[in-house]
Formats: C-alpha cells, structure tokens, sequence
C-alpha cells in the first residue's frame, strides 16, 4: 500500500485535479458538518504553496445521475472559500466546454470547485469518455477522497490511468497508513470492537482481523445473530438469517484458533424501538419473546471495558445500541469513554461511531479517527480498494 504521495509531484504551474471528499450533511442550503473539508485542507495548501492551480472535485449525496440543486456543492464551495480565507470559484458543471474554458483560465494559486460528479450517471458506471473528459481538465491527479476509495467511480478510479503519476492526498495517505499498519504490524493485544445493524458489511473486517486480534467484542444489533447461532433466544431483537451459518463458522473458526469472542450477556430490552419508555434491564444472554435488546447491559459493558483496557490496539467500528435514543444510548456511551480512555492506538471507523464520540466530545482522545467508514471496513477487511489500486505506487 505505498503509493505515490502528492509531495512527490512536481505541481508548479500545473492544473492540478483534486479529488476529494466533500460528502458532507447540507441544512438549509449551508454546511452543517464542514470536518471532511477540514481534512481536505492540508493536501489543498500543500498543492497552493508549490504553485499549482487546484481543480477540486467530489459527489454529495444521492442525486442519481441527474442535477439537481438540493446536491449542489456550491455551499461547499462557499464554505471552502471561508476556511482557506481565498476564493474559490465555482462551475456549474463537471464536465463541457465551459468547464473546460474555466480549467484552463486558471493561474497558480487559484482554486475551481466542480459540481456534484454524480450529477452525471456516467460518473458511479465508471465511464471511460467521462473519466477522459474529466482527465482532460488537469495535468495532474491526485486522490484524497479516502471515504469514496471503495468504489470503482471514473473520479476515482477510471480517470487516473490518464496520468502518467495518479497521487494520493495526504489524507489518503495517513489512511492508509495507520490503516496498514493494523494489518501489517499491530500493537498487541489487538481488540476488535464491533456493532451497528448490519453483518453484511462487516463481514470481510470479521474474516480478516478475527483470526488476528486477541478479543472481538460484538455489540449493537449484528450481535443478534451470532447469539442465535450460538442457540440462544434472541425474541425480537434483530435477526440476520442469511448469516447465521456465517456468524457459526465464525464463532467455531475463532475458538479453534483460541481467538476470544465476547458476546453481550445482558441487554436492555423493550418491545419495539418505539417503546422506548419501557425499555428496561435484563439480567441475561437471552432475550425473551416479545422484547428485542437494542443496547448492551451493564455487565456486557464492563467485560468490554476490560479488554479495551488491556489493549495494544483498538479498532471500533458500529454502535453498542440504537444509540440516537436517549434510553438504548448507554452501552455505546460508556464502551466511548473506554476507548477513549484505554492506552491503546485507538481507530475509529463508521459515521456512527464517529458521532457517538464527537456528541461525548472524545473525538479528539482517539489516535485515529477514519474520514471512510465502508472504505475502512473494506481495507481492514483485506480488500483492495479500487480508488487505491489506480494510483501509481511509490
Ligand atoms: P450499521 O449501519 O450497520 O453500522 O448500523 C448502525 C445502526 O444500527 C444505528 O442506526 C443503530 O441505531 C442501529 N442499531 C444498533 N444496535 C441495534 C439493535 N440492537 N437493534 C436495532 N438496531 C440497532
């Protein structure tokens, strides 16, 4: 995973192509979370100090292959303008030979923000005469986009075989550095620790780094699953059955090679999200029928909170609890506090998780905070990443 880095360029004079991750929550027409264009910020200076002319580019939302002013990046644009303290101008397009004309009036120094990408189908089918048209627009190419590296997009992937030397940014460099590092070389013992709804994505994260780490703490609603397939009654909590076999090979793989797997043993349960009034304890791994667990218990959270203790290495990805409700919010609370709190190199993936610990103000005791969370779990899984392939190798 050494790839060419953007300080390896030459960039005077040059029209540079950014991409990069300007994904961010809009309210009301205006920036409502600007942290990914903060962290966008050292790879754009870098870029303004040696003389280059950045063309920047991203994707906002889902607007599905059509325009539409609700995904517009124009409040990015302006925010961006804000956090530089230098203009930035911007094209309504991505692509077209207006966009063209505006490339090419650049001087060093300035800055032009495209339009949403996907407000072009051509952009998420990887399209080659889109990715040359967009490649057309810069002399140079450089990834920064880490949370969109995971998809094989023609801003991501098919337009950089247009470059003689396709870069990473410097936060796609640091990514895939700390993230490398946790495969290649971890500080043991390494602790997984893992929740949110969903097995599916997860899975490649759990082949890969269960038979590696030490202890793998599961939480959340995925725990569902791996307590069924251990036998246990789960009422009506959230249930997976097409990986249930998954989650048992799983478990018996892992404990053939004496890798620890804790399940929560006690929850707090109600009837159903809604009836968040009546949530209440229960002192057990199983759940009656007609409850569901939508948070771990007191005692699921201490055993956790000791392995985090003791770890070399934390890697965090998916909440302990449907954690947006007051009420099935205090096992993802506290296990945020003890990641916060543990010794260890401490790596955090996963909007979820990642809120969970910005709303407790611990964001900044953690070692690593991951700007991608599909594209962490992808990387962490062993995969490679198509927006990581396509860039040259140092
Ligand atoms: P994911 O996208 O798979 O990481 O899942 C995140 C979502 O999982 C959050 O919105 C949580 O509310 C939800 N979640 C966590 N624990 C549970 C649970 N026990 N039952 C249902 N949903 C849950």
């Amino acid at each position: 995973m050494h790839k060419l880095s953007v300080r390896d360029l030459d960039l005077e004079g040059r029209r540079v192509f950014v991409r990069v991750d300007y994904n961010v929550p809009l309210e009301s027409g205006r920036v409502a979370d600007d942290s990914r264009i903060r962290a966008s910020l050292p790879t754009l200076r870098l870029g303004l100090e040696r003389g280059a002319a950045l063309i920047l580019a991203s994707h906002l939302g889902r607007p599905k292959g059509k325009p539409n002013p609700d995904c517009s990046l124009a409040p990015v644009a302006g925010r961006l303008a804000a956090l530089l303290e230098r203009p930035v101008s911007f094209a309504t397009d991505c692509v077209g030979p207006e966009v063209q004309r505006q490339a090419r009036a650049l001087r060093p120094g300035e800055i032009l923000m495209l339009e949403n990408l996907r407000f072009h189908a051509e952009e998420e089918k990887n399209d080659p005469e889109f990715a040359a048209a967009l490649a057309d627009l810069a002399e140079c190419y450089v990834n920064d986009a880490f949370g969109a590296a995971h998809r094989a997009h023609a801003s991501t992937a098919g337009m950089a075989s247009h470059f003689e030397r396709p870069a990473a940014g410097l936060l796609m460099a640091k990514e895939l550095d700390v993230l490398g590092r946790v495969l290649a070389a971890p500080r043991l013992p390494l602790v997984l620790l893992l929740g949110g709804a969903k097995v599916k994505d997860k899975i490649p994260v759990l082949e890969n780094l269960v038979p590696r780490a030490q202890a793998t703490l599961i939480g959340g609603g995925m725990a569902y699953t791996f307590l069924a397939a251990e036998g246990i009654g789960i009422g009506a909590s959230l249930l997976d059955r097409d990986h249930l076999d998954f989650a048992s090979e799983l478990l018996r793989r892992a404990r053939e090679r004496g890798c620890e797997i804790l399940l929560p043993r006690d929850h707090v349960v109600a009837p159903a999200i809604e009836a968040e009034q009546q949530a209440q304890p229960i002192d057990a791994p199983a759940v009656p029928a007609g409850l569901a667990g939508f948070d771990i218990g007191p005692k699921t959270v201490s055993a956790f909170r000791q392995r985090l203790a003791q770890a070399g290495t934390i890697v965090w990805n998916g909440p302990m609890g449907v954690f947006e409700r007051p009420r099935f919010a205090a096992g993802t609370r506290a296990l945020a506090q003890a990641v916060a709190d543990s010794p260890a190199t401490s790596i955090v993936g996963g909007g979820d998780s990642v809120r969970a610990l910005e709303e407790s103000g611990l964001a900044g005791r953690i070692s690593h905070v991951s700007t991608g969370g599909g594209a962490s779990l992808e990387l962490l899984g062993g995969l490679t990443l198509p927006g990581v392939a396509a860039l040259a190798d140092a």
